[in-house]
């Protein structure tokens, strides 16, 4: 069974003192998680006070990245076997933020996936798609394919039932305008198509696919209705804590 995820992805906002009152205002109000599992992925320098926060409530915390070697110099990265011994044990990797301002490209997301995994973490792979993309619809589909193709290529199977990936289109983060459900469940269909042509139905059944995009406490219910959605990515929507309430009890 897929228990379903709402994660927050709050980017590069929240100071350490907001982040703590954040965790303080929410933790007690969530649903255990054997029925819906809550995450917030937050700044690095806010994540050891948020985890001390959370202690004892279901809120798992996230990072929004690490680096694709476990220690070493390589100044200014995070290190995943850092973030493990912190209590860290999700990160975010390949969000098209990430892709676009900072050019990380398919081969080192495909090896931050294993070094995070090497060194226990569980990663949510995010799959973006363009407007551009979307309208040459066949274009759209190699290009999601292919994402998927080399984001998680070589792992085994054991790995990839521990990797979420969430169908991220460009063109609705951060626009007010989220994918309707239908396409939606579309990106994530393909996705979990992809995965099961590479690793078998079993484990595609097994993965996790989320949606991303403009998510709000108005459109999350029909999302995860779909059958191949099991839960949300949110951003701006997830920075505001009785928003985020809203959205986990939507
Ligand atoms: P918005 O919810 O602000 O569109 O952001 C989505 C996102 O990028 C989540 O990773």
């Amino acid at each position: 069974m897929r228990i379903p995820i709402i994660a927050g992805n709050w980017k590069m906002h929240k100071t350490v003192t907001e982040a703590v009152d954040f965790v303080n205002q929410v933790k007690d109000q969530l649903p255990p998680a054997d029925q819906l599992q809550t995450a917030l992925a937050a700044p690095t320098l806010c994540l050891v006070p948020m985890v001390q926060a959370a202690a004892g409530s279901p809120l798992k915390l996230m990072a929004e990245n690490c680096y694709c070697k476990d220690a070493g110099a390589y100044t200014g990265e995070t290190s995943p076997y850092a973030l493990y011994q912190a209590g860290i044990h999700h990160v975010l990797l390949g969000h098209s933020e990430r892709r676009k301002y900072f050019h990380e490209d398919d081969d080192l997301i495909n090896q931050k996936v294993g070094a995070a995994l090497r060194n226990g973490l569980c990663p949510i792979v995010c799959c973006d798609d363009t407007m551009a993309r979307r309208i040459a619809a066949d274009d759209q589909i190699h290009w999601a394919v292919n994402r998927i193709l080399a984001d998680l290529k070589g792992l085994s199977t054991e790995d990839i039932c521990k990797v979420t990936v969430a169908y991220e289109p460009s063109w609705a983060i951060g626009s007010g305008q989220s994918a309707d459900p239908n396409q939606a469940e579309e990106g994530c269909y393909l996705i979990r198509q992809t995965i099961s042509d590479m690793y078998g139905e079993d484990v595609a059944n097994n993965v996790r696919v989320l949606y991303g995009g403009s998510v709000t406490p108005e459109n999350t219910g029909a999302m995860m209705a779909q059958a191949d959605i099991d839960g949300v990515l949110v951003g701006t929507d997830s920075l505001d804590s009785r928003t985020f309430l809203e959205i986990v009890n939507h």
